[in-house]
C-alpha cells in the first residue's frame, strides 16, 4: 500500500494532532498524516493536569510568557471549534486559580505589580471572602490570589483532537517511528515497523521522545524527560471549583464526578515509568496542607508522565536549517496543554507559509537544528 501525504506528522500528543487539526480547518484539501507510537502510554498529553496557568508562576513578560497568554486567550473558541467538529465534549472551566499569598513570600508586593504592569486581572481574597467563595481551602492559606486561568480535562482534549482529525479525514497510523530515507537535506520517508510513509513536509513532534528520532536523523535535540508522578482522589464536584496552586503542590478539578488531580514531582530520572506509593502519599499530604479534604478522599488513580524539556526550557518550533522540507514542535515541557492552539496556529502558519513570522526566541536555529 502506498501511503503518500502533504504533511506527515511524527508524535500522536496534543501538539501533533493539534497541528493536523489546525491544517485541515485551514485547508481542507490537505492530505495529513500522524503517526504514533502505540506502545508510548507515558505520553505527557494524556498525564498532565490541564492546568492552564500563565500568570500565577511568571514574573517577567518574556516572549514566553506572551506567547502562553496568547494560547489561553484562545482557549474558548479552540475547545468550541473541536467540540463542534465532531471531537465530543471537553470539561473546560474558566472559573480561575487560586493562589495563597504565602506562596510568594517576599515577592507578593513585586508579582502584584506585575500583574498592574501587564493589565492582569486579579482579586486578592481576604480570609473571610476565601470562607465564603471557596471553603475548601485550609484556614491556614490566610490571604489567597485569584487570576483568570483555567482548567481543562486533557484527556478529553487529547481524545477529541484525534476524534476531530480523523472526521476531517486525517489519517492516523499507529505506528512507530523507525527509521527515515533521506536524500541528502530532504527527508524522502519515515520508516516504520509497518512500511514507509511519503510525505513533502514533516513535523517532528514526539514530545520526551523526539531526541531519540533527532538522533537518528543525525540531529541533537537538547530535550530530555522530565518525570511526573500523579494521583486522582474522588471528591465530589461541589467541593471546590477552582485550581488551585502554590505552596509546591497544585490541585486541578476536573469535576464531572472525575475527582482532583494532585500534582506533581518533577524529577530529572530518565524514562523510569514507576509510580511509588510513598511519593503519592507524599503528594496528597502536601496538597491536603491547602485542600483539607484531600487527605481523605479515596484514591482512583496513580500515573507517571514525561514532560519534554529543553536545555533552556523554552519551546523549539519552526523549520529545520538541516532538512529542507522538517518542522518542530517539541519541547513544550510543563505548559504544552496551555500552548497548544497557539502553537499549532504558529505551526500551521510556517508549514502553509501564510506570513507567519518565526518567534527568534523558540526558532530551532539557536541549537542549529
Ligand atoms: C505530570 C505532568 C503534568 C503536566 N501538567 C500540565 C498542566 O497542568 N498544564 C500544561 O499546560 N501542561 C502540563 N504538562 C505538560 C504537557 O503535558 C506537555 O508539555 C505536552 O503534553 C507535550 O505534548 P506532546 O504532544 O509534545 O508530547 P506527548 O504527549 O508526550 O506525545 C508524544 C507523542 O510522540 C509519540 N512518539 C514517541 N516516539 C515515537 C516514535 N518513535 N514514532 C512515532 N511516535 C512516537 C508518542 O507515542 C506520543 O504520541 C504536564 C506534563 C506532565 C508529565
Amino acid at each position: 500500500m502506498e501511503r503518500k501525504y502533504d504533511v506527515v506528522i511524527i508524535g500522536a500528543g496534543v501538539i501533533g494532532y493539534s497541528i493536523a487539526f489546525r491544517l485541515k480547518r485551514l485547508q481542507p484539501g490537505l492530505t495529513v498524516a500522524v503517526l504514533g507510537d502505540p506502545a508510548n502510554s507515558l505520553m505527557a498529553s494524556r498525564a498532565a493536569a490541564g492546568m492552564l496557568a500563565p500568570y500565577g508562576e511568571c514574573e517577567r513578560a518574556d516572549r514566553f510568557f506572551e506567547f502562553c497568554r496568547e494560547s489561553l486567550e484562545k482557549y474558548p473558541q479552540f475547545i468550541r471549534e473541536l467540540e463542534s467538529m465532531g471531537g465530543g465534549s471537553v470539561y473546560f472551566s474558566q472559573a480561575g486559580s487560586l493562589i495563597p499569598s504565602a506562596h510568594f513570600e517576599g515577592r507578593w508586593n513585586d508579582q502584584i505589580r506585575f500583574f498592574d504592569s501587564q493589565k492582569i486581572p486579579y482579586e486578592i481574597w481576604e480570609p473571610a471572602q476565601v470562607r465564603e467563595k471557596a471553603p475548601a481551602l485550609s484556614e491556614s492559606c490566610g490571604k489567597v490570589l485569584w487570576v483568570p486561568e483555567a482548567q481543562v480535562n486533557n484527556r478529553q482534549m487529547h481524545s477529541a483532537l484525534k476524534k476531530a482529525s480523523m472526521a476531517m479525514g486525517v489519517s492516523v497510523w499507529n505506528e512507530s517511528v523507525t527509521g527515515f530515507r533521506l536524500r541528502e537535506n530532504h527527508i524522502a520517508a519515515a520508516l516504520t515497523d509497518a512500511g514507509e510513509v511519503e510525505g513533502d513536509r514533516y513535523v517532528l513532534s514526539a514530545g520526551s521522545w523526539s531526541a531519540q528520532l533527532g538522533k537518528i536523523l543525525n540531529i541533537s535535540l537538547p530535550i530530555k524527560p522530565i518525570k511526573g508522578q500523579m494521583c486522582r482522589v474522588a471528591v465530589e464536584d461541589d467541593q471546590l471549583k477552582y485550581t488551585v496552586h502554590g505552596m509546591l503542590t497544585y490541585v486541578a478539578p476536573w469535576r464531572e464526578g472525575l475527582g482532583y488531580v494532585i500534582g506533581s514531582t518533577m524529577e530529572d530520572r530518565g524514562f523510569d515509568p514507576r509510580i511509588e506509593a510513598e511519593t503519592i502519599q507524599a503528594l496528597i499530604d502536601k496538597a491536603a496542607e491547602i485542600v483539607p479534604c484531600l487527605k481523605s478522599a479515596p484514591l482512583l488513580e496513580t500515573w507517571t508522565g514525561f514532560r519534554p524539556a529543553p536545555e533552556d526550557l523554552a519551546p523549539i518550533m519552526g523549520k529545520s536549517g538541516r532538512y529542507d522540507n522538517l518542522f518542530y514542535s517539541t519541547g513544550h515541557y510543563r505548559n504544552g496543554i496551555l500552548q497548544t492552539p497557539n502553537q499549532a496556529d504558529y505551526l500551521a502558519g510556517l508549514i502553509l507559509q501564510s506570513g507567519t513570522r518565526e518567534i527568534s526566541e523558540f526558532s530551532p536555529s539557536r541549537y542549529q537544528l
